[in-house]
């Protein structure tokens, strides 16, 4: 995997439509016929490549997106799903059973961190929470039953940095697997490569990027996604999260841009994480050199891709971040949204939002202050009018003071 590049994975693949269109033709159906009824019974066992038989197990459009997404993340298959949470929640189900245990960074995704703190105890998997960061905390947590251990690339909302690298040598000391939400990194980090065994994201986010559905992914070994196929026992077949053929293909479509748009996405939130960083507001993007894992992330991404256009800026309290969210958004600067990888920027407050399911002393103690922004930088054509407006904003709630600016 020497020269491993993710967007020309997808460049080189080829598909044709059924009249040789340029697009590959969507399938509309749920049901297949066949010829044979050997034929359907070997299907029913697994035993025939290429026949499709019941649109939950797979279908055409879904198996063209789930390519697409295997060259990216370089692994044999995919899976799509209805959600991210559909791809999350079937594949540690599917490597977890009762009385196993899991591993896992506590700064995840807010449904996540519930699934695993709340949901899977009721099916006798337990988890540990640890920080991320510390590779010796990550494997004094292990334990004969530990069978997962599960982290963000770059963690959601803090943009902690997991060591990936360091993960996986721990992984394959103790015959665990580790698994990557990759969401919030796509293109910029190839988990895989890192030596990462199982990779997931939320289509919902950067990939389709249009903010028009919910999809996700889980990328692996073939012998894993058969696994979560399988008609007897696979947790995909069984829990039922199927992606649509007509959303699958729409997904793949803006699969296409997404190199572009993670260029663009990554060159505008550093622009502006550096400005207002020396503006003196407390910024944190893994592309400042002030970042904690700066050097790590720097030493771990594909660098076309950048470091992304995930950024927090602090603002101090909470009715601060709310008064200054309101202001941006009637500036039109973008939406008080949830989600992210929009082409307009979207901000929102996690402490009350997408880590609500965190409880409040668990934010404290993970840094998740009152006062923090997330900011999903959008795709603005001209960031340095976006960033003086943004300023102008700031100046006028006093989260910038003249003194602060002047002093550049
Ligand atoms: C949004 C998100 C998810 C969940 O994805 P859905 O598509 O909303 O189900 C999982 N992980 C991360 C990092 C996310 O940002």
């Amino acid at each position: 995997m020497k020269n491993f590049n993710p967007a020309d994975n997808i460049q080189d693949l080829q598909y044709f439509g059924e009249f040789g269109g340029v697009n590959p033709s969507i399938s509309d159906s749920s049901t297949y016929t066949f010829l044979s009824a050997k034929t359907m019974f070997d299907t029913f066992e697994g035993n025939m490549e290429g026949c499709y038989l019941y649109s939950r197990h797979s279908s055409p459009s879904n198996l063209y997106l789930d390519k697409a997404l295997a060259a990216m993340e370089g692994t044999e298959t995919a899976n799509v799903s209805a959600s991210g949470m559909g791809a999350i929640t079937p594949t540690l189900m599917q490597l977890c059973s009762a009385g196993d245990h899991i591993v896992s960074s506590r700064t995840i995704y807010g449904g996540t961190y519930a699934f695993l703190k709340n949901f899977s105890p009721r099916l006798g998997i337990t988890t540990t929470f640890v920080d991320i960061t510390k590779l010796d905390v990550v494997e004094a947590a292990i334990t004969p039953k530990t069978k997962v251990l599960y982290c963000e690339t770059v963690s959601n909302p803090l943009l902690e940095v997991a060591d990936i690298a360091g993960l996986a040598k721990i992984a394959k000391k103790h015959n665990l697997k580790l698994v990557v939400d990759n969401t919030f990194s796509p293109l910029s980090v190839s988990p895989v490569k890192l030596g990462a065994d199982i990779i997931i994201h939320s289509l919902t986010k950067y990939i389709n990027g249009s903010s028009d559905t919910v999809g996700g992914v889980t990328c692996a070994s073939q012998e894993f996604i058969d696994s979560l196929k399988n008609v007897n026992s696979g947790a995909s077949m069984l829990l039922g999260p199927t992606m649509d053929s007509l959303r699958s293909a729409s997904v793949m479509k803006n699969l296409r841009t997404l190199h572009i748009r993670m260029k663009q996405h990554s060159y505008n939130a550093m622009y502006l994480a550096e400005r207002f960083e020396k503006d003196g507001l407390k910024t944190v993007y893994p592309g400042l050199k002030s970042h904690p894992s700066h050097e790590l992330y720097a030493s771990m991404i594909n660098p076309e891709y950048g470091f992304g256009g995930m950024m927090t800026l602090d603002v101090g309290t909470l009715a601060k971040a709310n008064e200054l969210m309101e202001l941006m958004q009637a500036k039109n600067l973008g939406y008080l949204a949830v989600s992210l990888g929009f082409y307009k920027t979207l901000f929102s407050a996690p402490g009350t939002s997408t880590s609500s399911e965190i409880p409040m002393d668990e934010q404290i103690e993970m840094g998740l202050t009152d006062g923090l922004i997330r900011f999903s930088i959008g795709l603005d054509n001209n960031i340095e009018r976006t960033y003086q407006i943004m300023k102008k904003c700031m100046m006028e709630l006093n989260v910038l003071t003249s003194e602060s600016v002047l002093m550049e």
